[in-house]
C-alpha cells in the first residue's frame, strides 16, 4: 500500500490479509454453508483463538454481529426490559444513547471529557449500564479503575461496554463488565462488516430470561445458534476466517499493548517537541489507541500530509474542523508511523 493510513476507522488493514483472501477463495470459504461442518469449525477455532489472543475468561460467550451499531440495537431490544443508563462524553456515546432511545426508555448522563465518569450516578435499578471506553470521537478513555468502581456500584445490574476502537488494542479485563462489543475495522485492522460481542454468564442468563424473540437478531436466536457454532443469517463468513488467521499469528494482547504503548511514547515526545496539544488535557482520561490532537487548519495539515502520502483522521463530529486525529492501531507498521513523526516534525517545527 502506497499510502501510510492514519484513519481511526475504516483503518489500514494488515498486509497479508491479500495472502489471506486468495487462500479463502482457493478453500471454497468464500461459498461456504453456514451450517456445514466446516463452518462449524472454523467458529469454533475462531472463539478459541480470540480466547486465547484476547484473555477472555472461559466462561464468557462469543456471538458475531454485523457491526457494533447492531449492538447497541441488541443490547436495548434484548436485555434491556425497562431502562438502559447511558454514560457518554463523545458522539459515539451519544449516538448509543439515541439509538437506544427509540427501543427502550434510555437515561442520559452526560460528563466532561476531562474528568472521570461519575460512577456515583450509576442507578442500578436500570436493566443495564452502558458507556464507550474508548471514544472515537474526542480520543479519551475510562480506564480500568473507574470500571471497577462503577462495577460495584451497578451491583446485579448488567454492565454493557463499547470497546469498538480499543478491542484488540488493548488489554481489557473482561471480567470487570458483562456485555464487550467491537467491530473489526479498527484495532482487528480487517475490512468492515463484522461486529462481535463478548457476554458473561450473567448476560446469557439475562437474554434467556427475557427471551425476547421478535427480531431476526433477538439475542436469544443468536445464542442458541452459537452454541451450536452456527448463526441466525448467512453471516460474515470471509470476515470470520480472516479473523481467525489474522489473530492466528498474533502475539496475544498483552504484546499488541506493549508495541502501542510505545508508540505512544513516540508520539508524546514528538507533540512536546513541536508543541502540538491533545484534545484531552487529564492524561488518565486520554485515549490510547486515538489521539485527537487540537489543531487550527485540520484541511491544510491533512492535503500537506496525503502530499507526502499520508492519510490523517478527519476531527469527528463538532470537533470536525478544530482536530485531526490519529489512530494508534496495531496493523499500523513501525515504518509508517516514524514517516508520519517525520512528517509533524517537519511541517511543525518552524
Ligand atoms: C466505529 C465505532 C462504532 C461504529 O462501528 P460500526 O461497526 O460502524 O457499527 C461504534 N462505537 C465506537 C466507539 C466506534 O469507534
Amino acid at each position: 500500500m502506497k499510502q501510510a493510513n492514519f484513519y481511526p476507522g475504516p483503518s489500514r488493514v494488515y498486509s497479508n490479509i491479500t495472502e489471506y483472501i486468495y487462500e479463502a477463495y482457493m478453500e471454497g470459504i468464500m461459498s461456504l454453508n453456514h451450517r456445514s461442518g466446516r463452518f462449524m469449525e472454523i467458529m469454533e477455532e475462531t472463539k478459541k483463538v480470540l480466547r486465547a489472543r484476547l484473555l477472555i475468561p472461559a466462561d464468557y460467550e462469543l456471538v458475531f454481529t454485523s457491526s457494533a451499531t447492531e449492538c447497541w440495537e441488541i443490547i436495548a431490544q434484548s436485555l434491556t426490559m425497562k431502562k438502559s443508563q447511558h454514560f457518554f462524553n463523545g458522539a459515539f456515546g451519544e449516538k448509543w444513547h439515541e439509538y437506544a432511545s427509540r427501543i427502550t426508555n434510555a437515561e442520559g448522563v452526560v460528563f466532561n471529557q476531562e474528568v472521570e465518569l461519575p460512577v456515583g450516578r450509576v442507578d442500578a435499578a436500570a436493566d443495564v449500564i452502558c458507556f464507550t471506553q474508548n471514544e472515537t470521537s474526542n480520543g479519551t478513555q475510562v480506564a480500568l479503575p473507574t470500571i471497577e468502581k462503577l462495577r460495584k456500584n451497578a451491583g446485579s445490574t448488567l454492565v454493557a461496554v463499547d470497546i469498538t476502537s480499543s478491542l484488540a488494542g488493548i488489554n481489557l479485563d473482561f471480567s470487570k463488565a458483562d456485555v464487550w462489543f467491537g467491530s473489526c475495522q479498527k484495532c482487528f485492522g480487517l475490512p468492515s462488516g463484522l461486529g462481535i460481542m463478548i457476554m458473561s454468564p450473567k448476560a446469557v442468563e439475562k437474554a434467556y430470561e427475557l427471551n425476547e424473540r421478535k427480531h431476526y437478531n433477538s439475542l436469544a436466536f443468536i445464542l442458541d445458534n452459537a452454541k451450536k457454532n452456527q448463526t441466525s443469517y448467512t453471516p460474515n463468513v470471509l470476515g470470520i476466517y480472516l479473523l481467525l488467521k489474522t489473530q492466528t499469528v498474533s502475539k496475544g494482547i498483552r504484546e499488541t499493548e506493549k508495541k502501542l504503548m510505545e508508540r505512544l511514547d513516540i508520539y508524546e515526545k514528538v507533540m512536546a517537541k513541536t508543541g502540538l496539544l491533545n484534545v484531552v488535557q487529564n492524561p488518565a482520561v486520554r485515549s490510547r489507541t486515538v489521539l485527537a490532537i487540537q489543531c487550527a487548519d485540520p484541511e491544510t495539515v491533512k492535503k500537506k500530509a496525503l502530499e507526502a502520502d499520508i492519510i490523517l483522521g478527519s476531527g469527528y463530529g463538532p470537533l470536525k474542523s478544530s482536530t485531526f486525529r490519529i489512530a494508534n492501531f496495531p496493523a499500523i507498521k513501525t515504518k509508517e508511523m516514524e514517516k508520519l513523526v517525520k512528517f509533524l516534525e517537519k511541517y511543525y517545527t518552524r
